[in-house]
């Protein structure tokens, strides 16, 4: 469907106002351009030529979150997440150029591990303090994107392409993607290990790329078609099981990206499968769990996150309070939006410090960064941690990768 096709639907929206208390930007500056019936709007000035694409119009359009929490509760069926990506492809399109980071980290892997270990040097060099001392973290820009470098990690080491499979489960391919590789390597490693001990064959092939949703969700149709192309040529023959633990990145894969059902969830994998091989520990663990957007309005499976956490023994298992609202992190929102990301993840800073858990657990890394970047600015010391980071921490014995 082309993007004039996908406005039309602008119309389905009888301006019912259903959707506001659902909205998190409307919840914090109750202005109707941050809510989804006036975005609807101004949407439709823009298409009837009763508005011209400004600041004041952009920054109301700009602002949305992408949640999708009024897309989820609305009567009328409004696709609000396509309106939003067809929004910005064609009304307010994106500046040209693109910048180091969009326009060629995410889609080499080579030069963004080089990235990647550079920037990990400047986080153990406590560059990341220099840079947050030159500018101000509340507005975009270098000082903001250092506070997240702590968490860059080491490239994740898989097992070999012709590892021998130690049990009956079949194949398994994951998928990297580029800020999970960045940044959640560990979660990645995880993965493998808990589903060789659960007797999967796993592997990652070579080749892929960025998911394509940040360059999606920007308006950069192109650019995402082209990552699409060169992620279905890596996993061009895999007829088994994708496994992508980002719940962000699967979602686009799974419908822009061409995968359709072979992408799964960790806990949609995991659903029926026996645990005992993994030997789980039951130290009591106090978790609190977060659950993305992603994963609670658009694949509606946050109940079986919670399905397999309550499946860990010894753990007491507590949502984290205004889990359906967004935590501000939404891609690159925590970066070209810092004020409102933050505002965004306040409440849910409150009450972790009331909750005082061991560990939040969250299935989408984009969010577990911001969360832990909110968590280290509070100067508290609760790990963020994935699920397969949680589900390993617990084995008794992991095998060896
Ligand atoms: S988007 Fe849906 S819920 Fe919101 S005002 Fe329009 S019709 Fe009502
Ligand atoms: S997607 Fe989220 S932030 Fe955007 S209008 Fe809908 S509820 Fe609000």
């Amino acid at each position: 469907m082309s993007h004039s096709e996908t406005l039309r639907d602008t119309d389905r929206c009888v301006k019912c106002g259903l959707c506001l208390p659902h909205c998190p930007t409307y919840r914090v500056t109750r202005n109707e351009g941050d809510s989804p019936r006036g975005r609807i709007t101004l949407m439709q000035g823009l298409m009837s030529g009763a508005l011209t694409d400004d600041a004041a119009v952009r920054r109301h359009l700009d602002g949305c979150v992408g949640c999708r929490a009024c897309e989820a509760v609305c009567p009328s069926g409004v696709p609000f997440g396509s309106l939003m990506d067809a929004t910005r492809a064609t009304l307010i399109p994106p500046a040209r150029g693109g910048g180091l980071v969009r326009g060629y980290l995410l889609r080499h892997a080579g030069a963004r591990r080089a990235a990647s270990g550079g920037l990990r040097v400047a986080g153990h060099l406590g560059l990341g303090k220099l840079a947050g001392m030159m500018g101000r973290g509340d507005r975009p820009g270098p000082a903001r994107a250092a506070a997240y470098l702590p968490d860059v990690a080491a490239p994740p080491r898989f097992p070999p392409a012709d590892a021998p499979a130690v049990g009956g489960r079949g194949a398994v391919s994951l998928f990297a993607g580029c800020t999970a590789e960045t940044f959640d390597g560990p979660s990645l490693e995880a993965a493998a290990r808990i589903l060789g001990c659960l007797g999967y064959q796993v592997s990652a092939p070579a080749g892929q790329v960025c998911c394509g949703a940040l360059d999606h969700h920007a308006g950069r149709t192109r650019a995402a078609a082209g990552l699409a192309g060169r992620n279905q040529t890596a996993f061009a023959g895999v007829s088994h099981p994708v496994l992508c633990l980002n719940s962000g990145c699967r979602v686009h894969l799974q419908a822009a990206g061409g995968f359709g059902d072979r992408v799964t969830g960790l806990c949609r994998l995991l659903a029926d499968v026996d645990l005992a091989p993994l030997h789980l520990i039951d130290t009591p663990l106090r978790v609190v769990f977060h659950t993305p957007c992603t994963l609670r309005h658009v694949l509606g499976e946050h109940g079986l996150m919670e399905v397999l956490l309550r499946r860990l023994p010894g753990v007491e298992l507590i949502p984290l309070p205004d889990n359906a609202f967004c935590c501000g992190g939404s891609g690159s929102h925590m970066l070209t939006h810092p004020q409102m990301a933050d505002r965004l993840l306040a409440p849910k800073l409150d009450a972790l410090a009331d909750l005082a858990p061991d560990v939040l657990v969250t299935a989408n890394v984009g969010c577990g960064l911001h969360l832990a970047a909110g968590i280290r600015r509070r100067k508290s010391a609760v790990p963020v941690m994935s699920l397969a980071q949680l589900i390993d921490s617990r084995c008794a014995s992991p095998p060896a990768s």
